[in-house]
């Protein structure tokens, strides 16, 4: 299992006339098993540290280690899908693992995030809700101890994301993998993490911690009016900061 330990991390993205400063000197601790959103408003620079978190892109100052043992497993999973248009759904998800891996292996993930009798369907004859699906399954079948996951949701229908939402919420309570999820909305924000992290626009620091899990004990209800009333403090803790788009 893994924690994330990042200091001072800055990042500077080298263009024509000035550098474009995205991140300045961003501390965090994510403990293990521990379930975190970053918020902020677009732009601030929540992709670029998910991507330097994850190891998918280099800081410019700064460090960034796991605790626990050894370089831990990560599953990534995006704002669209990313599917291999030319694959299957169920080889899909076999393209990640031992490429011998059952089609029954395969077809109980599949289940498991409603996409049961789906595995012959290639991406583009499903719809991005279910393609979404897929890669919920494809991010989560490796099984990570890390996850990272950037704004999944946000181009989905309310009603499919708000199932998604509890199934994610299913699958980490049954792995308890460390979670690092990236959001402008702060009512999803105060829904799933244990702690908020809330970024100021760009260049993005962290400037609030809000301890949700101390409050909120799971299972969290989404009509539940002092979570809602929390969002709603969230928001305005934007609104100062700068306007949600
Ligand atoms: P967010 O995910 O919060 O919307 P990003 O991390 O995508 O923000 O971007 C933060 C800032 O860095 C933005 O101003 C964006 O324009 C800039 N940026 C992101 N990627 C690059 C890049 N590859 N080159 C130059 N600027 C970039
Ligand atoms: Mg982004």
């Amino acid at each position: 299992m893994a924690g994330i330990v990042a200091r001072g991390v800055g990042k500077h993205y080298p263009l024509a006339k000035t550098d474009k400063l995205a991140l300045s000197n961003v501390d965090l601790n994510v403990q293990d098993g521990e379930f975190i959103c970053l918020l902020g408003p677009s732009g601030c620079g929540k992709t670029t540290l998910l991507n330097i978190l994850g190891g998918l892109e280099p800081a410019s100052q700064g460090t960034v280690r796991f605790t626990g043992v050894g370089d831990p497993r990560r599953g990534y999973m995006f704002q669209e899908p990313r599917l291999l248009p030319w694959l299957s759904v169920r080889d899909n998800l076999r393209f990640v693992l031992d490429q011998r891996t059952r089609s029954e292996a395969l077809d109980s993930w599949l289940k498991r995030v409603g996409l049961g009798g789906y595995g012959d369907y290639f991406p583009a004859q499903l719809s991005v809700g279910m393609q979404q699906r897929a890669a919920v399954a494809r991010a989560l079948i490796t099984e990570p101890e890390v996850l990272f996951m950037d704004e999944p949701f946000s181009a989905l229908d309310e009603l499919t994301a708000l199932r998604l939402r509890d199934e994610l919420l299913g699958l980490w309570h049954e792995r308890r993998c460390t979670v690092v999820f990236v959001t402008h909305n702060p009512l999803e924000a105060v829904y799933l993490a244990d702690r908020v992290l809330v970024m100021s626009p760009s260049p993005g620091r962290i400037t609030q911690e809000i301890r949700v899990g101390e409050h909120f004990p799971r299972p969290r209800e989404l009509e539940d009016a002092a979570l809602w009333r929390l969002s709603r403090g969230v928001v305005g803790l934007l609104m100062g900061e700068g306007a949600l788009t």
